[in-house]
């Protein structure tokens, strides 16, 4: 049921808000709306019916819930390592809650859908480009199992809009509107924001809100706030363990990005290495590479200080958290505040905790992670004696692929099909590097030594799948459920967004549609769309494309 009252539009006046982070604001009316893609994964997860009549007037904001009233949350965050006050939320709008029939609660919210009292200088709008592949690419990653905000729908509109970056140059864009969700959009930066107020009375119950409604387990020592602050490292952690397995470089890992929930978030200059690379940068304007791949588990324990600071207090007082009593800016003088020296000891109190659970657990909780991972990924099991299979088997690999410019992706699908002889029979070997480094076409000086890295590392590999009586078909399917076959790399987005340039509407739909059969069944044999397949065996181009955080 959907009621279809003029929308007021009195509430984007951008405006500082005191003792509180949120606005109510209404979506922006959107002109001639057309939904692209819809996710049925997405849809399933919260009970919604794609056939409702009503789907494209209320994802693209044009018709408001009744008895709903949209809100827009604003954070603030470190950017690209320093302080950068309030920044968000100014293009993103929440519709509404809902409970699914397991008891799950989502959060609905459009992106794009216009300004919000927090959108300062931006439109509040998206553009088509950028949509396209934030849409795809977190049901892509949902697919392959990595913890991640989700998309619900992609809505395109005829509504101009203007981006200075990228290949297009100063000329009018298509705007869209991507319908998203997610458990809980809390971020660092909703901590941080009032921290740097000076309003800890509000960070206290932002913590509280957030240990009753989303981090919700309690484990481990320390009073409620140190195990929340526990849970949240325990869940980025995981989060950059996949990324790391995967290849996924985010790109812009600002507090204002990172999830409580370890949700991957904010799909802007993202990218899945094709080559591996530890070096990578996929965002053109980080010229320090501080977000290139192999930092991001450092940047995860940096954006984990920055958290815990606003957490100090509560952290540090223990069990006498609860006489706690914080003086603000406006209050100076108020009654039973605690005194400065007091708060200071916590505070050196709360700094020992964080600093062994960072140094000592994030490594724990992220090595074990990326072991299993990447384990599943090739096809070993887990077991007692092998320990060392990160620096014996994993390391070796990783630096191969480095030096040789191997395709990531392709090599671990193709690994499933390598079966080990008796020993000492070296033919299955020579078919196997002769193969893969056929994939690869590598200049021709470096081909001898690539081989001959590779031959040493099968050799490592066979070893270890006969120390644990791995059977080849059985392994085969293993690996096969968990590397994928088709992968969302840029230049196959890009040739999506080509489409909607190039070709009909209707031409670019069912690109786009393919594409996100794709994104959401990665690990099949074979693809019925032949767009798909010819997506899968075409080569890659040199040519990076490029996308920045406010496209
Ligand atoms: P990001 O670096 O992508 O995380 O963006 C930081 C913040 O900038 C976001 O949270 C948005 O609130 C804001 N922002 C980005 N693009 C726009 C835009 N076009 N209009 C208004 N706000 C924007
Ligand atoms: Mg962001
Ligand atoms: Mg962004």
């Amino acid at each position: 049921n959907v009621t279809d009252e003029n929308q007021p539009n009195i509430m984007r006046t951008p405006r500082p808000v005191h003792g509180a982070v949120y606005s109510h604001v209404y979506p922006e009316k959107a002109p001639d709306p057309i939904v692209l893609a819809i996710s049925k994964p997405a849809c399933q997860a919260i009970d919604l019916d794609i056939t409702d009549e009503d789907f494209a007037d209320v994802f693209s904001g044009n018709k408001v819930l009744p008895d709903t009233r949209p809100w827009s949350l604003c954070y603030a965050g470190h950017q690209f390592g320093y302080y950068a006050g309030q920044l968000g939320d100014g293009r993103a709008i929440s519709l509404f809650e809902t409970v699914n029939s397991k008891g799950q609660s989502w959060e609905i919210q459009l992106k794009g859908a216009g300004r919000t009292p927090y959108s300062r200088f931006g439109d509040g709008y998206a553009v088509l480009r950028s949509s396209i592949r934030e849409f795809l690419m977190s049901e892509h990653m949902h697919a392959l199992g990595v913890p991640t905000t989700r998309a619900l729908a992609l809505v395109e509109t005829s509504r101009d809009v203007y981006r200075e970056d990228g290949p297009r140059e100063i000329q009018p864009e298509t705007g869209a509107i991507v319908a998203r969700m997610a458990p809980s959009w809390l971020r660092f930066g909703n901590f941080e924001i009032f921290y740097h107020r000076d309003d800890m009375d509000n960070v206290r119950k932002l913590a509280d809100y957030t240990i009753e409604n989303v981090v919700t387990e309690q484990e481990g020592s320390g009073n409620k706030y140190a195990q929340m602050f526990r849970n949240i490292t325990k869940n980025t952690a995981k989060m950059v363990a996949e990324w790391q397995a995967i290849g996924f470089n985010h790109g812009v890992m600002n507090t204002d990005n990172m999830s409580v929930l370890g949700l991957t978030m904010d799909y802007g200059p993202f990218q899945v290495m094709d080559f591996y690379n530890p070096r990578y940068v996929c965002n053109h304007s980080d010229e320090t590479g501080r977000y290139a791949f192999h930092r991001q588990p450092s940047v995860c324990i940096f954006n984990l200080v920055r958290l815990s600071i606003p957490l100090f207090e509560l952290i540090g007082a223990g069990d006498q958290v609860d006489s706690l009593v914080f003086a603000s800016k406006e209050d100076e003088t108020r009654e039973g505040v605690t005194s400065e020296q007091v708060l200071e000891e916590y505070r050196s109190k709360a700094q020992h905790f964080v600093q062994k659970l960072l140094q000592e657990e994030f490594k724990e909780y992220f090595m074990s992670s990326l072991l299993t991972k990447m384990r599943s990924k090739l096809g070993l099991k887990e077991c007692s004696e092998n320990k060392s299979d990160m620096d014996d088997v994993i390391i070796p690999l990783l630096d191969w692929m480095t030096n040789h410019h191997i395709d990531y992706h392709k090599f671990y699908r193709s690994l499933s099909n390598y079966k080990m002889t008796s020993e000492g029979e070296e033919s299955d070997h020579e078919k196997a590097v002769h193969e893969w480094l056929d994939i690869y076409a590598e200049q021709e000086s470096q081909v001898e030594e690539s081989k001959q890295t590779l031959k040493a590392w099968l050799a490592i590999y066979r070893h270890r799948l006969i120390k644990e009586k791995s059977d080849c078909e059985e392994r085969k399917k293993r690996m096969d459920a968990v590397n994928p076959r088709f992968v969302l790399r840029n230049s196959i987005a890009e040739k999506v967004i080509e489409s909607f340039e190039k070709d009909t509407e209707d031409e670019a739909k069912q690109v786009l549609n393919a594409c996100l059969d794709a994104c959401i069944n990665p690990f099949q044999d074979h693809y019925q769309d032949p767009r798909v397949e010819e997506w899968i065996h075409s080569p890659i181009p040199d040519k990076d494309m490029r996308c920045s955080c406010s496209s």
